[in-house]
């Protein structure tokens, strides 16, 4: 427990972040806030943002960042994220990197370290395609690497894990041309900052948990 750590964790889909920002998080007291979980619930929900949100999410593309962003502001002005938070998802473009500067200025807060996940695009792949979620809970898993215990029940909560849309192989392909144009400019943006660390997001779970607390402690 520290007393205040503020993170982002960056890198293309399928790279491991939920996986870790869950174990970091836990690690440190800090709540994670993922903008994929908050805009699945809001589709979930169908509110009148997530009914927007979603035909940008099943297509594979980003949401609008003025939706995106108000979604942060209300989580980041709320009291559990004033000792720290861990964003996982968060930002993806430039102008949502700006914004959520404006923002941590705003309070006299700043950013400790952005985490930069690598992986090789097979990898990425395989992971994506075998990824198995929990709609209710948010768990995730993997057919291989991360199964549940019980084939397709989620261990946590105990509901049916499903696919999401936009981890069907016709949809990687784009998330990832979105990633490369929209989200890969963020390295060079925090690198410029000096607050990026890069890690490799290859091997076990328990491999990257070690580097990934090397790197933060
Ligand atoms: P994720 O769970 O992080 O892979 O996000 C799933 C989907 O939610 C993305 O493909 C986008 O459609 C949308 N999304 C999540 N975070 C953002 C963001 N920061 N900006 C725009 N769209 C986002």
């Amino acid at each position: 427990m520290v007393d205040t750590m503020r993170l982002i964790f960056l890198g293309p889909p399928g790279v491991g972040k939920g996986t870790q920002a869950e174990f970091v998080a836990k690690e440190f007291g800090i709540p994670k806030l993922s903008t994929g979980d908050l805009l699945r619930d809001s589709v979930q929900k169908k509110t009148t943002l997530g009914l927007k949100a979603k035909e940008f999410m099943d297509r594979g593309e980003l949401v609008p960042d003025e939706v995106v962003i108000g979604l942060v502001r209300e989580k980041l002005n709320s009291a559990e994220c004033q000792n720290g938070f861990l964003l996982d998802g968060f930002p993806r473009t430039v102008p949502q990197a700006d914004q959520l500067e404006i923002l941590l200025n705003s309070k006299g807060d700043g950013l400790d370290r952005v985490l930069y996940f690598t992986l090789p695009k097979n990898e990425i792949v395989k992971r994506i395609s075998g990824r198995r979620s929990c709609p209710q809970c948010k768990a995730v898993y993997h057919v291989q690497a991360i199964p549940p215990k019980k084939n397709g029940i989620c261990d946590v909560c105990g509901a049916d894990l499903i696919q999401r849309n936009d981890d069907k192989p016709e949809t990687i392909e784009s998330r990832l041309g979105v990633y490369h144009e929209q989200t890969a400019p963020l390295i060079e943006y925090y690198k410029a900052k000096n607050v990026l660390s890069e890690l490799e997001g290859s091997g076990a779970v328990n491999d990257v948990q070690r580097r990934l607390l090397a790197l933060l402690s």
